[in-house]
């Protein structure tokens, strides 16, 4: 599989990579790591006649602490997030969730955050080589008009299986997006469109520079479940966050700790990780090591999160949607460990 042909450029600068983009726009395309982009490329699911890389803007490098928020920016390895003793204690999910992508030469030579968050969504009926796609008429994210992955689909239902998202998601992220006129903050949870042609609400000519996430206390955790333990995507994974609190009466801890505030986010199994806010409630008030609550909020996760899912990530959508559970569940116990081991010291 070859590259097609398109230009290189290589700014210095934040200001030039902006004018670039304004000035190329929809014939363009962001060049980060391109452990995701130029796999599409060569698999003939793209041809962008420019490629603009961020090689050599090191200042959108970094992980940091601001007021309440740990502060990374968009070109930071996946290497250095799993190395970051701030985002292991204070955003263990995301800490967790890097861990897993890919394989140890992704995650330290090329993978980005920004990256990963903005890998297109994936199918396993289109994510193949133009040899195999020719075999048969093209998809609704190939310009035909039907979809494989769904009876009688009238959209694409492509399923989004960041693992880095899906952490960021149940950690409350935001992302800071630039262009040459603007800057805007959105939330991770707004990010996305329902469309798995085009699944987030970005212009072409934006470039994603900073993720912020609340760090205000919160324990998290992060699980997920592939067929092989490296160089797989996930078939589901689960992210939780909690913000808890000790009841105390005249100083002594009468009940342990209570969960003040619940954050459950799903992913690969729908066009962009699902934020489960129903089973992230049900837990507000439950004691922290309340097995019960988190099997009935796993429960509930599973039973929100089915509709989304189709048969387009290699296994079958029942097995999917029972692990769903098995994610959630797990997840939430080890958030729980967590909390329980935070609030000893
Ligand atoms: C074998 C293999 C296994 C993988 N396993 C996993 C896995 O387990 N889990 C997982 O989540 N991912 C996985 N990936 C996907 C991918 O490698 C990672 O998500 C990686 O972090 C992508 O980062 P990148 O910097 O290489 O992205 P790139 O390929 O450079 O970019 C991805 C997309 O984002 C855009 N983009 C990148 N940065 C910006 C920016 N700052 N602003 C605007 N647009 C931008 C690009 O234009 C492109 O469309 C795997 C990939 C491969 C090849
Ligand atoms: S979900 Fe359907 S339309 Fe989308 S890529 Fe897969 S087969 Fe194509």
């Amino acid at each position: 599989m070859r590259l097609p042909r398109f230009e290189y450029l290589g700014p210095d600068t934040l200001e030039d990579t902006l004018d670039l983009l304004a000035t190329h726009k929809d014939d363009a395309k962001i060049l980060a790591g391109g452990t995701d982009l130029l796999v599409r490329m060569k698999k003939g699911l793209l041809a962008p006649r420019v490629l603009i890389s961020l090689k050599s803007l090191k200042q959108l490098s970094y992980i940091n602490k601001k007021e309440n928020a740990i502060c990374i920016g968009a070109c930071t390895p996946l290497a250095d997030i799993i190395g970051s003793d701030l985002v292991q204690n204070e955003a263990t999910a995301l800490s967790q969730a890097c861990d897993k992508i890919g394989a140890v030469s992704l995650q330290h030579y090329r993978g980005t955050i920004g990256g990963n968050i903005l890998q297109n969504n994936r199918c396993q009926h289109y994510n193949q080589s133009q040899f195999h796609r020719s075999g048969r008429q093209p998809c609704h994210k190939d310009g035909g008009k039907i979809c494989y992955a769904r009876d009688e689909g009238d959209r694409c239902y492509s399923t989004c299986q960041s693992d880095g998202a899906t952490a960021l998601m149940a950690l409350g992220a935001k992302l800071v997006l630039i262009s040459k006129e603007n800057e805007r903050t959105v939330d991770l949870a707004n990010f996305y469109t329902n469309d798995g042609i085009v699944p987030f609400t970005m212009e072409s000519h934006e470039l994603l520079t900073e993720i912020i996430i609340p760090a205000t206390g919160n324990v998290s955790a992060y699980q997920r479940l592939a067929y092989r333990s490296a160089i797989d995507y996930p078939i589901v994974c689960a992210g939780v966050s909690f913000v808890c609190s000790n009841k105390q009466v005249d100083g002594a801890k009468i009940d342990g700790a209570k969960i003040d505030e619940a954050k459950i986010a799903v992913g690969a199994m729908g066009r962009s990780p699902l934020f489960l806010a129903q089973a992230s409630s049900s837990l507000t008030g439950k004691g922290v090591s309340d097995l019960g609550a988190f099997q009935e909020a796993a429960k509930q996760a599973m039973n929100s999160a089915a509709p989304f899912a189709v048969h387009n990530v290699g296994s079958s959508l029942e097995y999917r949607c029972a692990m769903v559970e098995q994610m959630v569940f797990r997840a939430l116990t080890d958030a729980a460990k967590a909390t329980t081991a935070a609030m000893a010291e």
